[in-house]
């Protein structure tokens, strides 16, 4: 049987990852990178062929799956609609307030192109979301916790280096240890943000900059860190880069229920990442496979993570897995 034809658009962080993620795919091979900078300027991990984004169009009949490796804010708005009406098409957007918006977006340009777009792919959303309707439906009278970290938030990483007098910064979340034995314990308690993440600042201060007002400014920013206890501390930047230039990830859901007055169920996922977009990269290659399938079943237009069988990402047929795992 012949190779499932991966395309890239977009080289950041999870293009990058994707690369990666397809090397360990021996069912999948990559036919194109393609980026909106000069493909000639990349900075490939692995040899690749590399195109213009403009050339994304003809090369429609080339490509099986395009997964969308662009920014959630401003790229796939514009490119999930756009390509969705070309390519069957996986993409990680996760701004969660807007995926009902989104969905609608490509939905339409999908099925009139007779495509599958599987959208929101990745652990949170992604992994995480499915844990939890796993235990909102296995535990109807129970209380699903998501706790985050301990890792780099992104956005909370950018509003520190905003602060005037910061060269440099990263933020970590890190899960509170009392909040998750409580829930593991079965006890089901209401936790407010606070008692939930603590917050942790590494940052390096521009030449003369006042430290003190510098941490005051980040520990009472609002929304960021003003409901949370904080912590800076002051490195240099070699600090910075030796020890924190990786992005690790990860967190916990977990469904505390009762199926009866007497008994106490408890559900855990938990994912400890070396890498978040490695690993969210891997996950959307494993769901190239499944859009894939699905399009050859004549299943368009948008889908979920909800909406996707398990036994369509592995790359074993359905009597293997019968045979294996069941
Ligand atoms: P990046 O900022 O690394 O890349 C986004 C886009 O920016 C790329 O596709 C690329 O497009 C462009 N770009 C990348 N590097 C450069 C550069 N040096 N100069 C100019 N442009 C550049 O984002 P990530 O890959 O880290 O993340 C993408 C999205 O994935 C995030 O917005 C986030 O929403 C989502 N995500 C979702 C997760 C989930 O669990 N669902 C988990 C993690 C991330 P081009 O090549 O066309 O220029």
């Amino acid at each position: 049987t012949s190779k499932i034809r991966i395309g890239i658009a977009g080289y950041g962080n999870l293009g990058r990852g994707v690369q990666s993620a397809i090397a360990k795919n021996p069912d999948m091979e990559l036919v194109g990178v393609y980026t909106r900078r000069d493909p000639g300027t990349l900075d490939l991990a692995q040899p690749a062929p590399r195109f213009a984004m403009d050339e994304l169009e003809q090369h429609a009949g080339g490509i099986d799956v395009l997964i969308l490796c662009g920014g959630s804010r401003s790229d796939l708005p514009e490119q999930g609609p756009k390509f969705a009406a070309l390519f069957n098409t996986v993409d990680s957007f996760d701004t969660h307030a807007r995926i009902p918006e989104y969905f609608q977006s490509v939905d339409a340009p999908a099925k009139a192109a007779g495509k599958t777009a599987l959208i929101s792919v990745g652990w949170d959303p992604g992994m995480f979301s499915i844990n939890r309707v796993f235990g909102e439906a296995l535990l109807p009278d129970g209380q699903t916790y998501t706790f985050w970290g301990r890792g780099l938030s992104q956005g909370h990483s950018d509003a520190i280096r905003r602060v005037p007098g910061v060269a440099a910064g990263v933020q970590y979340t890190i899960p509170s240890q009392e909040a998750i034995d409580r829930v593991r314990a079965g006890q089901r308690p209401s936790l407010s943000t606070r008692e939930k993440h603590q917050r942790e600042c590494f940052v390096v201060l521009e030449d003369g900059a006042d430290a003190q007002a510098v941490r005051e400014a980040i520990v009472g920013m609002e929304h960021y860190f003003d409901q949370y206890d904080t912590t800076v501390e002051f490195i240099d930047e070699q600090t910075l880069a030796a020890e924190h230039s990786n992005m690790p990830h990860g967190g916990f859901v977990i469904r505390s229920g009762n199926t009866s007055d007497e008994q106490k169920q408890v559900i855990e996922y938990s994912l400890a990442l070396g890498s978040n977009p490695e690993f969210t990269s891997s996950v959307l290659v494993a769901y190239a496979r499944a859009a894939y399938r699905m399009n050859q079943s004549g299943i368009t237009g948008a889908q979920t993570v909800y909406d996707v069988a398990p036994g369509l990402l592995s790359p074993k047929s359905p009597a293997q897995l019968r045979a294996e795992l069941l």
